[in-house]
């Protein structure tokens, strides 16, 4: 019944004025929508995905279609401040990169999906020397090393070749 009212919105994230400018930039509507997918993905640090921004979503009383969620998610992706991740599960999942690790890269676990962040000046460094070979200007990489984490490798899962991802998985 309350379906317009405007009570206390959670605290809105500082970079929600980032995305609305953005939108505006191009021309784009700045819908309260669109501001509130991105409060969601901006009010995390997990790797989200399209389903998981949904059920956020509901949480907050906020019941938005999937279409609109993968709209804008694109659009924060074009953006920038979004980047856009596939960890080999059938989904894509999404991160702001105003996180708590500023560049890093992901080793996924194959078997239970977990995703770890860690950082490398050594890629970085990497980074840099590949590309002045090629009078190239970096701006980002983006490295995923797909894999077996250690919990799984100790209950004795093994690597399957046949693809990479293993079917097992989605019991979960
Ligand atoms: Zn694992
Ligand atoms: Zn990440």
């Amino acid at each position: 019944m309350s379906v317009a009212s405007i009570d206390s919105p959670p605290a809105a994230s500082p970079y929600l004025h980032l995305f609305r400018r953005y939108l505006k930039q191009q021309g784009l509507p700045v819908t309260q929508q669109r501001e509130v997918v991105a409060d969601v993905v901006f009010s995390t640090t997990e790797h989200l995905s399209v389903e998981e921004i949904e059920a956020r979503l509901k949480e907050r009383g906020e019941r938005i279609g999937k279409a609109t969620i993968y709209r804008t998610m694109e659009i924060l992706v074009r953006s920038g401040l979004v980047e856009d991740h596939d960890f080999g599960d059938g989904f894509k999942r999404y991160e702001h990169l105003f996180g708590g690790q500023p560049v890093h890269d992901h080793l996924v676990c194959t078997h239970c999906r977990k995703v770890t962040e860690f950082r490398s000046p050594e890629l970085l460094r990497i980074q840099d020397v590949v590309s002045r070979e090629h009078g190239f200007a970096p701006t980002r990489h983006r490295l995923e090393i797909h894999g077996l984490c250690a919990e799984c490798q100790e209950q004795g899962v093994t690597v399957a070749y046949n693809g990479l991802t293993c079917p097992a998985w989605d019991v979960a």
